[in-house]
């Protein structure tokens, strides 16, 4: 599937290109996937900034907006270009009508239209031209111009690659800042996935275009609240369970916890990747519980899961927990309870890790 979606999309991409698409189109809205994080943010908004700064031909002026499902962390607020996101959950009205008028829909960062949430099906229902710049695995076929590159560190990347096909030489600050920042989340600060030269290379032209590497590590790492932080505290000395054998670690937090620390969006971002720090560790799982919203019986359960080295847990998420994404990081949900979402854990975790 994943190598037919290449294929054909191959063909297109012959007579096809992003600039061509863009040029044509007056109304362009950027997507990108629930719980944005700083490489989704980054991407839709280089892209947002490149193309708020290409000339319009022809009659009229061109609107183009950055859409994301929900909220995303106060400490990406800061991001250039972040005050004109619009929310789809707290701003649907404004939302729908840009959707429907749309002539190209750029997606960055996700390779499914569900992970946008009610607006996917929105997405598809408009038969305008939609380009998708991912890294992650098996896109979906839904687009009509794919970059689709799962080797890739980052979206950031193949966006900063892709502006310099396009022949963009010199990158403005904050298109640089925005390619930056994802590069440096989706890579927790160069310590995995970030092996290739070439990132560095291009890390070198950012800085040269101006971006405050030490600023932008501190606008994003250094913004713990101090809830925050003893809620990491907390889930780490009192939730995080052990298992030796399979070098495994898990934390579980319900809704209940959470509310005793006045969580926001983004308080437990990381949090999952902690338990790699020990020694013996090299899996580990994170659940968090959302309260059933209201009209709906079940709470939302959220299930990330890292991984170090050789040993893939996608499989894992996507058989077990119905979601999906890299080798070494993966997500997935289910509704139900905490409980239950622990006894699929406690069921499925020999089967799909190294012991
Ligand atoms: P996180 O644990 O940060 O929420 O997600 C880690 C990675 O897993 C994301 O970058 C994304 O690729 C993937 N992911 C998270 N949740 C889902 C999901 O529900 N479905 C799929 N297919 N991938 C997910
Ligand atoms: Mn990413």
């Amino acid at each position: 599937m994943y190598n037919s979606v290449i294929f054909r999309n191959f063909a297109r991409y012959l007579w096809c290109n992003m600039k061509e698409l863009i040029e044509k189109a007056k109304h362009i809205v950027i997507f990108t996937h629930v719980a944005p994080d700083g490489d989704a943010m980054g991407s839709s908004l280089a892209l947002w900034h490149w193309i708020k700064g290409l000339p319009v031909t022809g009659e009229g002026l061109r609107d183009v907006t950055v859409i994301v499902p929900n909220s995303f962390p106060a400490f990406l607020n800061w991001m250039p270009g972040a005050e004109q996101i619009l929310i789809y959950e707290k701003q649907a009205a404004q939302c729908d009508p840009l959707i429907a008028k749309a002539e190209l829909f750029i997606c960055t960062d996700f390779n499914d239209p569900k992970r946008i949430g009610p607006m996917g099906e929105k997405m598809l229902a408009n038969p305008c031209p939609k380009i998708l710049i991912d890294h992650h695995l098996n896109p979906m076929d839904f687009a009509d111009e794919v970059h689709s590159h799962p080797e890739a560190s980052s979206s950031c990347e193949i966006v900063y690659k892709e502006l310099r096909n396009e022949g963009v030489n010199e990158l403005t600050t904050e298109i640089a800042t925005c390619i930056y920042t994802g590069l440096m989340t989706d890579t927790g600060n160069f310590s995995y996935n970030s092996s290739a030269p070439e990132i560095y290379e291009i890390i070198a032209n950012l800085i040269r275009a101006g971006v405050h590497k030490d600023e932008i590590y501190n606008a994003v790492f250094n913004q713990y609240s101090t809830d925050r932080m003893r809620l990491t505290g907390y889930a780490l000395y009192r939730k995080m369970r052990i298992f030796p054998e399979y070098h495994l670690a898990l934390i579980t937090l319900s809704a209940d916890e959470l509310d005793q620390y006045h969580y926001q969006p983004g308080d437990c971002e990381g949090l999952v990747n902690m338990p790699l720090q020990i020694a013996d560790v090299h899996y580990s799982v994170f659940m968090r519980e959302e309260r059933a919203k209201p009209g709906t019986p079940k709470s939302r359960i959220r299930i990330s899961f890292r991984s170090q080295g050789d040993r893939p847990v996608n499989i894992w998420a996507n058989e077990v927990f119905h979601g999906g994404g890299h080798a070494n990081a993966s997500g997935g949900e289910l509704f139900g309870s905490l409980n239950y979402a622990v006894k699929l854990f406690e069921e499925s975790y020999k089967k799909y890790i190294k012991k």
